[in-house]
């Protein structure tokens, strides 16, 4: 007893502990039965090109709504699906959606639309994923060149593997986009190797532009690099007319953020966005 009592710092320390650790294996079970019990939906960012000023694309982003958990964000479960496995069967069924979308937008004689998709590392390199990316568009009749799928730089860390999976991609014709770019630590010879189709530059660069020089040097850098590699280039974060102005001044080609429109629902994005 006494024993215990002097030791309630460390009690306390593994209380702490265990109750993160019980909501991470709780949520782990609810986020099991997420898709079953109709907790998940998408949402779709819209993207904005600057030379046309039009809305020509979109990215999907998975919402949770949870009777326990209400609405959390993908930052907190992402991570949790990750590591227990569950992101293969919630990037499939993200994937399948956004492909239904595709089918019935068209079927409704709208004009076609790109829609980016978010990969996650175990997805992108578990065995057959090109070939389920190419199920999933046949059985759906989805034209490729308007799939993107967002990777992010530690994808790209293993040379051989990722080259043959982003290859099969591209003989595929879905777009490839390194999405966070810059956040990465990864090497730029990755850029040259793989055939990479648009670079994103991450929120964390634009946030300060204006107020950073050192973040407007980063910024036009990498969209020179882009630009020489013959690759797009988007913003992510937009926020500000400001930033819009420094981007379209330096020849960025598209941009994305709560200046043009948070992530929305698919009713409204039809409503708001898509044309006939
Ligand atoms: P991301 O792919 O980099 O997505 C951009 C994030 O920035 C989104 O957060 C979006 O809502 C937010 N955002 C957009 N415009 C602005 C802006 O102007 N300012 C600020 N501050 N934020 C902005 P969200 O939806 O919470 O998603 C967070 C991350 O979760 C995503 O980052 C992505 O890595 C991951 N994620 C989301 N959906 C999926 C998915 O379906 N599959 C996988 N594997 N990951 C996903
Ligand atoms: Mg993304
Ligand atoms: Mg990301
Ligand atoms: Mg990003």
């Amino acid at each position: 007893y006494v024993k215990k009592h002097g030791r309630s710092h460390y009690r306390f320390y593994r209380e702490e502990m265990s109750h993160t650790f019980q909501n991470v294996v709780l949520m782990e079970a609810h986020l099991r039965r997420a898709i079953e019990f109709n907790e998940m939906s998408i949402h779709l960012q819209p993207q904005i090109d600057f030379e046309t000023n039009e809305i020509d694309s979109f990215e999907a982003l998975i919402r949770w709504n949870n009777p326990k958990f209400g609405f959390v964000p993908p930052s907190q479960f992402i991570p949790i699906a990750e590591s227990s496995g569950l992101i293969i069967q919630i990037g499939d069924w993200v994937l399948e959606q956004v492909c239904k979308y595709q089918q019935q937008w068209r079927e409704k004689g709208y004009r076609p639309v790109r829609i980016a998709v978010n990969i996650s590392l175990k997805q992108f390199k578990q065995e057959g994923f090109a070939e389920k990316i190419k199920q999933i568009l046949n059985k759906y009749d989805v034209n490729p060149k308007f799939i993107e799928l967002e990777i992010t730089e530690s994808s790209m860390e293993n040379a051989e593997e990722t080259q043959a999976i982003l290859r099969s991609l591209k003989e595929l014709g879905v777009y490839v986009s390194v999405d966070d770019f810059g956040t990465g630590y990864s090497s730029l010879s990755y850029l040259k190797k793989y055939p990479i189709d648009i670079i994103k530059i991450d929120q964390s660069f634009i946030a300060d532009l204006n107020k950073d020089e050192k973040n407007e040097a980063i910024v036009k850098a990498i969209i020179a690099l882009s630009e020489n590699l013959g690759m797009d280039v988007i913003a992510e974060g937009v926020e500000e007319k400001s930033q819009e102005l420094f981007l379209k001044q330096h020849r960025c080609k598209k941009g994305q953020g709560y200046l043009y429109n948070k992530p929305l629902p698919v009713q409204d994005i039809i409503e708001q966005y898509l044309v006939k």
